[in-house]
């Protein structure tokens, strides 16, 4: 397809937009009284209007029920999490019985750590990317720490070449290799969180088995965005926020996959609750830990079903629409978004460089943007402008159009508002 930078031929690609309808279907913040164009739904999701019905029942069914809600509610409380498996399996690429819902993601990766880390004197080094989120970093030094090794010799960091912006895959398997059967565990961010750079999470779960380790993806910025295959891929676990592109709310709960090969044990290391005690049993009060048969065995509280009921909203969303889609519109969006950039570049000669993978199988929705010789004014310019973007240090935006509220004509409008920040320098 040509395109071109104009209004008619972006309100052309929404007409023919199959998803454009849901866009209906989640709250914008205004500037002027219109819709923001939201670049930031890699950091957090825009609200689906059925957040508020979700949440609201479960109000209501307090109020009325007290504590009988927990059996007597429209959606019983104290099963609420086992209405996340079936969907957002479909989401992960997992059976029904591999997901849940829990807790937060860095709790959920640290408890998972507790099941997949499991460091021998020779067997005890993880490794991960170099500048991972913060969090992930602290996680696993704490982890290393917590089981009497030096991060210093137990992390292995995967690094760039110098002068590039991505990860190549094949010097992350040469890494794999290297490290042998030293390594313990790989975990690394399925899309790079700076760059939206998407790794081959399936060659490398591969690679890192055939050296005997365990392998976790954190998915905060895959889960909704890029195809996902756990299951098959034999992948041992993941977890991922999803507050960003899963529009479940500020700090709501998180996402959870566990190989069924390991469910069922009955030695493998695990912090234990009652509320992964098999649910059959879970209320005898018996003092000896029966786990659920599946994922569950990990839960550890009763659910926090006011900060479930948003997320189930929006996967009813993802549910009706499906991950194909959402992909076909994801890779046709930013590709126009690509395009609408480098057509701004040329009429002002301004130099920005696109630091995300320009190959779309390493790439989702979010474009990672150098503004070169630009510096934070634009950024604020933008914001103040309608264009909800973020900065990252020393000279980053990230703008990620999520397909399932985003529009071409988005697109185009903040082409003119690009232009017109940078003019205006
Ligand atoms: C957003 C994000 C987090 C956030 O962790 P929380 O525990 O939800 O605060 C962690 N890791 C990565 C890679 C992220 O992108």
């Amino acid at each position: 397809m040509r395109f071109e930078n104009s209004l008619e031929f972006a309100k052309v690609l929404d007409k023919k937009d199959p998803l454009n309808q849901y866009r209906d279907q989640f709250h914008f913040p205004k500037h002027k009284g219109k819709d923001v164009i939201y670049f930031t739904g890699n950091s957090l999701g825009l609200q689906p209007k059925l957040a508020r019905t979700y949440i609201e029942e479960i109000l209501k069914d307090w109020e009325t029920l007290g504590v009988e809600g927990h059996f007597e509610a429209e959606k019983p409380w104290w099963d609420y999490h086992e209405r996340f498996g079936k969907q957002l399996s479909k989401v992960v690429g997992a059976l029904p019985e591999e997901v849940t819902v829990m807790n937060t993601l860095t709790v959920n990766l640290h408890l998972l750590m507790v099941s997949f880390y499991r460091p021998t004197a020779k067997r005890f080094k993880i490794i991960c990317e170099e500048k991972a989120f913060p969090s992930d970093q602290y996680m696993i030094a704490s982890q290393v720490r917590f089981h009497g090794y030096d991060p210093k010799e137990a992390i292995v960091t995967l690094k760039k070449r110098t002068g590039e912006h991505n990860f190549r895959t094949e010097d992350v398997l040469k890494t794999i290799v290297e490290v042998g059967n030293e390594c313990a565990l790989v975990l690394i961010g399925g899309v790079n969180y700076y760059t939206g750079q998407v790794f081959d999470m399936e060659t490398i779960t591969k690679a890192a088995k055939d050296q005997g380790a365990f392998v976790g993806w954190d998915l905060a910025h895959a889960a909704g965005n890029v195809d996902l295959q756990l299951h098959d891929w034999d992948v041992d676990f993941a977890a991922w926020c999803s507050y960003k592109y899963m529009n479940s709310g500020p700090g709501s709960a998180s996402g959870c996959f566990v190989h069924k090969k390991h469910h069922g044990l009955t030695d493998i290391p695990r912090f234990e609750g009652w509320w992964g005690h098999h649910k059959k049993e879970r209320f005898l009060m018996a003092p000896e830990f029966v786990p659920e048969p599946d994922v569950n065995a990990w839960q550890i509280s009763n659910a926090p079903v006011l900060s479930m009921a948003p997320y189930l909203a929006s996967l009813q969303l993802f549910d009706a629409v499906g991950m194909e889609a959402i992909i076909t519109k994801r890779d046709l969006i930013v590709r126009y978004l690509e395009f609408i950039l480098n057509s701004v570049s040329d009429k002002i000669g301004a130099s920005f460089e696109i630091i995300t993978p320009s190959n779309p199988e390493e790439r989702g929705t979010q474009l990672s943007v150098f503004l070169h010789g630009y510096g934070k004014k634009v950024f604020h310019y933008l914001m103040e402008n309608g264009v909800f973007v973020d900065w990252r240090e020393p000279n980053v935006i990230r703008l990620a159009p999520a397909p399932l509220y985003c529009s071409y004509t988005d697109m185009f409008n903040f082409g003119l508002i690009l232009e017109q920040a940078i003019v205006s320098q």
